[in-house]
């Protein structure tokens, strides 16, 4: 098996970036992509992603691209098979909350549009088009370990009336998920959903007092917040095959949120 390449997208920041650093302490070289790349810019974004992975001795490529547009998913492809020759990994990680958290009395057709576009519209037909890249990779004898990952979240199976919008795209982008498992394991690429719980990143900055509250008054299980570090770990762990027999797998990241307790 020669090296292997990881398309991360998101991996400007947040959790995306924590799992491209990951990859990369596991051997990854990356594809890193996100709305925008400014090499001018190597105190944030793309550029300083691409630091990182250097520092760990692998290679990283940012590209720009809108996962939202079509048009966009065929040049992501193209630029990181100009420069690698192969997709490896592909991990669905970039996405958004809605811009204002509205009642769903009164969510916005615009607000409703955008958070699907970019969370569920976005990732399948991406995924569409890398798969059909893997297939053909396999089919010339390529040797490597085809896995894709969905980033979805807890709030695929829990309801929060104040973002549905949010909350329908991950539900639906989990069922995108177990479609191509069943799709995809003939071909032997193997396809997981993780669903983080309460990260830390740009996305819940602006809720801190409130998750704060609730990690304090124990509503996980483990009594922290979540990082982009943990989430990153359970991509490697998916990548390098340690769960080579579970495809389909939906592993929660949330420190325990999910467990029934009377
Ligand atoms: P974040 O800090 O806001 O980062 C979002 C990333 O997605 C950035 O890299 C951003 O790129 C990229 N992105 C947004 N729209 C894009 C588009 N149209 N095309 C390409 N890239 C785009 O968010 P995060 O907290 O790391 O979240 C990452 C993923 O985890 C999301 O899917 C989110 O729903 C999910 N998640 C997060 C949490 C949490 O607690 N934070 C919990 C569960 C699930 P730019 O820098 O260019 O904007």
């Amino acid at each position: 098996m020669g090296k292997a390449i990881a398309l991360v997208t998101g991996a400007s920041r947040g959790i995306g970036r924590g799992i491209a650093l990951c990859l990369a302490e596991h051997g990854y070289d990356i594809a890193a992509v996100a709305t925008s790349a400014d090499p001018n810019n190597p105190e944030k974004g793309l550029y300083e992603v691409k630091a990182r992975v250097e520092e760990r001795g692998q290679r990283c490529l940012p590209i720009a691209g809108d996962i939202s547009q079509r048009a966009d998913h065929a040049k992501i492809i193209q630029a990181a098979l100009d420069e690698y020759g192969s997709v490896d990994v592909l991990v669905n990680n970039a996405g958004v909350a809605p811009k204002q958290r509205l009642d769903i009395l009164e969510t916005t057709e615009e607000s409703y549009d955008r958070v699907l576009g970019i969370n569920l519209r976005g990732p399948f037909f991406l995924t569409q088009a890398v798969a059909n890249q893997m297939i053909k990779q396999a089919q010339a004898g390529v040797r490597f370990r085809p896995v894709i990952v969905f980033i979805t979240s807890i709030s695929a199976d829990t309801a929060s009336p104040n973002r549905a919008e949010y909350c329908i795209s991950k539900a639906g982008l989990s069922m995108v998920a177990q479609n191509f498992a069943v799709r995809l394991a003939p071909h032997g690429i193997n396809v997981y959903e993780i669903r983080p719980g309460i990260i830390a990143t740009d996305m819940t900055a602006a809720v801190k007092e409130k998750y704060d509250k609730l990690i304090a008054e124990g509503l996980l299980l483990q009594n922290r917040w979540g990082t982009p570090e943990d989430v990153g770990k359970a991509v490697a762990a998916l990548a390098k095959g340690y769960l080579d027999y579970a495809t389909g797998a939906v592993i929660e990241v949330g420190g325990g949120f999910g467990v029934k307790r009377l």
